[in-house]
């Protein structure tokens, strides 16, 4: 193929792929123009080495929508080009793996008569470390841990990745034998030549594509790109964001500090572990018996302030709600520091003692470790720059039924850290989902991945492109809103016992079929204690995935669920007719982000609903709707009872921002669609 230069030569390749290249390796491929148009909107930015925003919705194809021109870019003008594509679930780092880059691939042989090679890269926590593995099976084992072993020896057998997708595998378990980047000796380490993760790391450095995820993206960024290099010091980088909708919270978890009550135990753990008598501490041969037990001694300590201390907060802070934030010093007493110092200064006398390389490495990386947890708890205690920083605290109960506390320090404006890190290294970026402009408009997704408003100069140039569906809404969809539900915000509990007849009418008219979807625990928990109907229903408690997984498999299934549900779920066909929610969803405005952002804007003389707890709301319910109709063939019934939709000022901004289809009021008109949809009879 001869290499094409000009922009309109390059737009009619891309047509060409679509509509000749493409439909010969994917018969079921049709032509949208949406996707074309995405396509070549795309391949302009790069052109103009611009940033570009696109609301791309559920059905135009939009990997395939940016991994053509990005690998056109590539193939036709600047070869020493690396694409990363950041996603947030694993579910579309597969599909991008399995379906869309075999098909590029094609298309590429196609084309050039050339390779395009691509990979999935995880975070190294996710690769077995053979180095901690080997050491573990030395440790006297329980009969429970021979087995695990085993297991993990059987699949060393045969695991190209060494990666813990391949594997089922307990997380408490796997935290033993997997890669600690502080801990890893690297080229001194023994395995360093077979170690999975530096192979993967290798083979990194050839890869045209990358996939990774959004806190891959971040650590990477942080460590100043270490993590994924580069092929060379040249190497262009394009970034493409997909569900960049999630942006926002990864952004805030890596700009910020924490600190848990799990890491300081794990901490313990490593250095002696009580209950299995072993740990580098037994390990540390040349020690006096002494200092051993004195560090032993200083470990139980630490594990007993460990729980005081995170026990004082939960206590104090989190009876009423899971996350709170502090705005005075010092709201409990400081008994964990000096237990951790003892313990750092006994760790840093053993270093002086021991001699082997080795031994000395480990110890330096423990005290380091206590001196980050110090630093982060004085920090959080001191809750000194509460204008520039969010001090909080959160709750949360691991898979093992414990509490997990979580100490944070959150930037309030990440804005200025954006265009810095991310936004001034890279010029050509691609953020997209189905989700991410309110009203037309991307100014709030904008301003929340810090791309608005620009303070470094030229930073944040970007293209928009707004696409619209290609799905038939009008006709396969209608949204129900019922009359003479009253206002949540007023009569809530009145609320609630008429939303539960309507969700049970809704449920019975569907025979299932359904999710409705929360705000919040506390009512979802309310509409299934008082449900009456002989149906089978999953009420999110376990992971999604099982849940997910269970309600597909059940006839007749019903799903109550919150928050992960209302986005990143894909169940086509009749097997999810119908969603409801019951109130709109409207962020708990005391939540310390939300709380501490609404202030600022407040501060800044503008209405922190109308600018943030309105765009956000609207988003998700956007995300909710987009869980209905996933292809062309799909239809169903969008059931909204919070009758703020109709009676408030701010009810049409979130209609407009549905796609266009039949709303009703009236049952009736619900039950002809429903019975026409079935072919029943009326
Ligand atoms: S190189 Fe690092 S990750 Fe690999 S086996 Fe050695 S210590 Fe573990």
């Amino acid at each position: 193929m001869k290499f094409l230069d000009t922009k309109e030569q390059l737009l009619s390749l891309i047509e060409e792929i679509f509509i000749n290249i493409l439909p010969q390796y994917l018969p079921s491929s049709e032509i949208r123009e949406q996707q074309i148009n995405m396509a070549k909107q795309i391949l302009l930015s790069f052109i103009e080495n611009k940033k570009i925003v696109v609301e791309a919705p559920t059905g135009i194809g939009k990997s395939l929508a940016y991994l053509v021109p990005a690998v056109v870019y590539l193939k036709e003008l600047q070869k020493n080009t690396r694409i990363i594509v950041s996603t947030y679930t694993k579910t579309l780092q597969q599909q991008l793996q399995k379906k869309d880059l075999p098909l590029i691939e094609k298309i590429v042989d196609y084309l050039y008569k050339d390779k395009i090679w691509y990979t999935t890269f995880f975070g190294s926590e996710n690769y077995i470390c053979l180095f901690k593995f080997y050491e573990l099976k030395k440790d006297l084992l329980t009969q429970d841990e021979i087995l695990k072993i085993i297991n993990i020896e059987n699949w060393l057998k045969t695991t190209q990745t060494g990666c813990v997708e391949e594997i089922e595998v307990e997380q408490d378990f796997w935290h033993e034998i997997n890669r600690e980047s502080d801990l890893c000796r690297a080229k001194h380490c023994k395995f360093y030549s077979e170690c999975f993760y530096y192979k993967n790391l290798k083979q990194l450095k050839n890869m045209d594509i990358i996939i990774i995820n959004h806190h891959l993206f971040f650590a990477n960024i942080l460590a100043l790109n270490n993590l994924v290099p580069k092929r060379n010091k040249e190497t262009e980088e394009i970034i493409i964001f997909d569900e960049a909708h999630n942006l926002e919270n990864v952004i805030y978890q890596w700009f910020g500090e924490e600190i848990s009550n799990n890491q300081i135990k794990f901490l313990c753990k490593q250095v002696y572990n009580i209950k299995k008598q072993r740990g580098l501490v037994t390990k540390l041969h040349s020690l006096p018996e002494n200092l051993k037990q004195n560090i032993i001694d200083s470990v139980i300590s630490v594990l007993e302030q460990t729980e005081e201390f995170f026990a004082q907060i939960n206590l104090k802070l989190l009876q009423a709600k899971p996350e709170v934030r502090i705005f005075v010093p010092n709201i409990v007493e400081n008994t964990l520091i000096p237990e951790l110092s003892k313990l750092f200064n006994l760790l840093s006398s053993a270093k002086n003692l021991v001699s082997k390389r080795e031994e000395v490495f480990k110890l330096t990386v423990f005290t380091k470790r206590i001196v980050k947890f110090i630093k982060i708890i004085a920090m959080w205690l001191k809750c000194e720059d509460t204008k520039n920083y969010i001090y909080w605290v959160e709750k949360e109960e691991t898979k093992r039924k414990k509490l997990k506390i979580i100490l944070r320090i959150t930037p309030i404006d990440l804005t200025k850290e954006m265009q810095e890190y991310v936004y001034s290294v890279y010029d050509k970026i691609v953020f997209t989902s189905a989700t991410l402009c309110v009203n037309y408009d991307f100014k709030f997704f904008k301003s929340s991945v810090g791309l608005f408003p620009e303070i470094i100069p030229n930073s944040t140039t970007s293209n928009e492109l707004i696409l619209s569906s290609s799905f038939d809404y009008k006709n396969n969809v209608v949204i129900y809103l019922p009359e003479g539900v009253p206002n949540p915000k007023h009569e809530y509990e009145e609320f609630k016992e008429v939303i539960i007849d309507i969700i049970e009418k809704l449920i019975k008219l569907t025979e299932g079929n359904t999710f409705v979807l929360f705000t919040s625990f506390e009512l979802m928990n309310w509409v299934v204690e008082h449900f009456k109907l002989d149906y089978k229903l999953f009420v999110q408690t376990t992971s999604k995935y099982k849940l997910l997984e269970q309600y597909k498999k059940t006839e007749n299934s019903v799903l109550f669920g919150v928050n992960t549900f209302w986005q990143g779920v894909d169940i086509p066909g009749e097997k999810l007719i119908s969603i409801i929610i019951p109130k709109l969803p409207f962020d708990v405005p005391d939540h310390p982000i939300i709380e501490a952002k609404t202030e600022k804007i407040e501060s800044e003389g503008k209405d922190s609903f109308k600018e943030y707890l309105l765009p956000n709301a609207i988003l998700k319910l956007k995300q909710g709707f987009g869980r209905l109709i996933r292809r062309k063939t799909d239809w169903g019934i969008i059931s909204i009872l919070d009758p703020r939709i109709t009676t408030q000022w701010y009810g049409k901004y979130f209609l407009k921002s549905l796609p266009e289809c039949k709303i009703t009021t009236d049952f009736n008109t619900l039950k002809d669609f429903f019975y026409t949809k079935k072919g029943y009879k009326k």
